[in-house]
């Protein structure tokens, strides 16, 4: 039924879309959009389905995306209820995927149909980015859209993720950024020797042990108004040559670094490496970055958002740039205002993952006054 977020979530859980498996998932979204005019264009990329579509050639041109891959459902006898069929108990549906993020896709739909309903022509063009590949790897999915929407010259205007924000209601935080991520990979080399003689050898733990303790304190930055201070983690440590009266070679190291706007990935690889030179170590360091940090300008797209979920809930929400990644930072070089607003995501990758029906028809109103507040602004 049209504009009916439940009915279209219990489909979509029923695909046992497992990352990076579809299970004709999309197809059940492609089906509803086509029935409201959409043009459609799968896009397949190694192993991944992924689609674009879009309804309408003026702009501004409002892009809802999503990912319909989910992650595995771990020992299903752990589960409730079957993790494949949406059922619903005590007010909330459950499956994998409910929370993360197949109840966001099912309102976003819900929500484009109960505005044309009430709005069949509009000044603008509603398209939809939907990815099969954002648990997994993550790269044959958005970053490669991307690719071929700037190829083709397509422009979105305003972008909005169902990533799962709520912190106890949907609506109550929007993403409007996020921390950027590099990971780092260090080898700290001495002389290997036998140890009853120290003198003939040159012990790379013990060097590596001041170093290391340096590079977890290191100041990094102070953070900003929107982002908390960047953070170097140590995530391994690897050294001994198997026996244990032998001076190992050298120590292996790994550590992340989630970083804030204040930052680069060079500034960054600056920073460690001035730390490893004032060492006088010998080393090796290779530094990758995974994801840039973006932080959305404030624009017609936050306030729309602002004010529909002031509209639907009576609050206004709280902005947050927290947790891991997304795919919202291959979008957001390329739309700088996109935003992530979803369900609640207390049950996001859980053992009996939900959403509450209160939840799924509070972001579809939501959604609905979005996309009034957007196209036909009073
Ligand atoms: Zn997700």
């Amino acid at each position: 039924m049209k504009g009916d977020s439940v009915s279209l979530l219990q489909q979509l859980i029923q695909a046992k879309s497992v990352t990076p498996v579809d299970d004709g998932c999309q197809r059940i979204l492609q089906d509803r959009l086509t029935a409201l005019g959409f043009t459609i264009y799968p896009l397949t990329f190694g192993p991944v389905q992924n689609f674009y579509a879009r309804l309408g050639a003026q702009s501004p041109n409002l892009c809802m995306a999503g990912h319909t891959d989910v992650v595995p459902t771990g020992p299903e006898s752990q589960w409730s209820l079957p993790p494949f069929a949406g059922e619903i108990r005590d007010e909330r549906i459950y499956g994998r995927g409910a929370c993360d993020m197949k109840g966001g896709l099912a309102a976003m739909v819900a929500a484009v149909e109960r505005f044309l309903q009430q709005s069949p022509t509009f000044p603008g063009s509603i398209s939809f980015l939907v990815t099969g590949d954002e648990e997994a790897d993550a790269v044959d999915g958005t970053v490669k859209v991307v690719e071929w929407l700037a190829q083709r010259g397509e422009k979105l205007d305003y972008c909005l993720l169902s990533e799962p924000t709520g912190q106890s209601m949907a609506g109550d935080c929007v993403k409007n950024g996020r921390r950027g991520s590099v990971n780092g990979t260090l080898t700290i080399f001495g002389k290997q020797g036998h140890v009853a003689h120290p003198h003939l050898a040159d012990n790379p733990i013990h060097k590596a042990m001041p170093i290391l303790d340096r590079l977890a304190r290191l100041p990094l930055d102070e953070g900003n108004a929107h982002f908390p201070p960047s953070c170097l983690q140590l995530t391994s440590l690897k050294a001994g040559a198997g026996a244990t009266n032998v001076i190992p070679a050298l120590v292996e190291v790994a550590f992340n670094i989630r970083f804030c706007t204040e930052n680069t990935p060079q500034s960054l690889e600056t920073l460690v490496r001035q730390t490893l030179d004032a060492s006088g170590a010998q080393y090796q360091l290779e530094m990758k970055t995974s994801a840039l940090p973006f932080l959305a300008p404030t624009g017609a797209l936050l306030a729309n958002v602002e004010r529909a979920i002031l509209q639907e809930t009576g609050q206004k929400p709280h902005l947050s740039t927290s947790g891991g990644t997304s795919d919202a930072r291959f979008i957001a070089p390329y739309c700088p205002q996109t935003l992530e607003l979803g369900v609640t995501n207390n049950s996001a990758h859980h053992v009996d993952e939900y959403v509450t029906l209160d939840d799924l028809d509070r972001l579809t109103r939501i959604y609905t006054s979005i996309l009034k507040n957007i196209f036909l602004p009073v």
